[in-house]
């Protein structure tokens, strides 16, 4: 765990041993799940704490952590094995998090993961965001939408964006090419009634390229015909 906690202490982040004893716990269960199902190709110790955990812990450089323990909403998007939401839970207990995902198998994983790590709060629901976004009780519902390595960035705000309140801010996690994704998103970004605030590069301990989190506020409500229906924020993002 020593990465972890350097790494931690470099964004600011104090771990307790109890978020270590958790952390360990999901490293374990992770490994002993993925034997059976595909959730990670990352598989060495040290690859998970660092590209799995510290990376979500990240994101909190774009989070005000007083509201998450305040009990903000958070939804994670295509949240795979939990990440980043599962992270930031165990380190921010306050928040309500809400983990989407659309593959059955990492639904069970996560709702295993839940129970074994006794987290309070947390749904887990397996759908498509396409779906969740057009439903009353998320839809401009939440103060932050989260997502990793889910879709290019036109199609990401498509699915983050109309789980958004007005005042509340999607946060995308992104690699070095992150200010061309966003260059290529500003229609779709507008349209949905999101503005760009802020691309915070983030350096982790013992990686080599930087990370960058891109803050997109919501200024306006998103038009009703958003999301399209399943599929369709893929096939053809909204461009122009
Ligand atoms: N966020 C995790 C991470 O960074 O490790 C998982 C990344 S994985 C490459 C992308 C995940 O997003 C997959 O588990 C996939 O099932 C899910 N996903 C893709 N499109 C989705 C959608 N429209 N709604 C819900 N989940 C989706």
């Amino acid at each position: 765990m020593e990465s972890l906690l350097l790494g931690t202490r470099e964004l600011n982040i104090a771990l307790t041993r109890q978020h270590l004893a958790l952390f360990e716990k999901f490293y374990q269960e992770l490994m002993e799940w993925n034997q059976r199902f595909n959730l990670t190709a990352i598989t060495d110790r040290e690859g998970v704490l660092v590209r799995h955990f510290l990376d979500s812990l990240s994101c909190l450089k774009a989070l005000n952590r007083g509201a998450l323990e305040a009990g903000a909403r958070v939804i994670d998007v295509g949240t795979g094995a939990g990440f980043p939401g599962l992270p930031l839970k165990i380190v921010c207990p306050g928040m309500r998090l809400t983990l989407l995902e659309a593959t059955y198998k990492k639904v069970q994983f996560l709702e295993h993961l839940v129970a074994t790590l006794a987290l309070k709060e947390v749904r887990v629901i397996h759908k498509r965001a396409e779906e969740l976004g057009h439903e009353p009780d998320h839809r401009e519902r939440y103060d932050y939408a989260l997502a990793r390595a889910v879709a290019e960035m036109p199609t990401l705000v498509e699915y983050l964006l109309p789980l958004v309140r007005i005042g509340g801010k999607a946060v995308a996690q992104k690699g070095e090419e992150a200010a061309a994704e966003v260059h290529g998103a500003t229609r779709a970004i507008a349209t949905l009634g999101g503005e760009v605030r802020q691309l915070v590069p983030v350096e982790l301990r013992g990686l080599a390229e930087t990370r960058y989190l891109v803050i997109i506020d919501k200024v306006a409500a998103t038009p009703d015909k958003y999301p399209r229906r399943p599929g369709m924020p893929g096939k053809r993002p909204i461009t122009g």
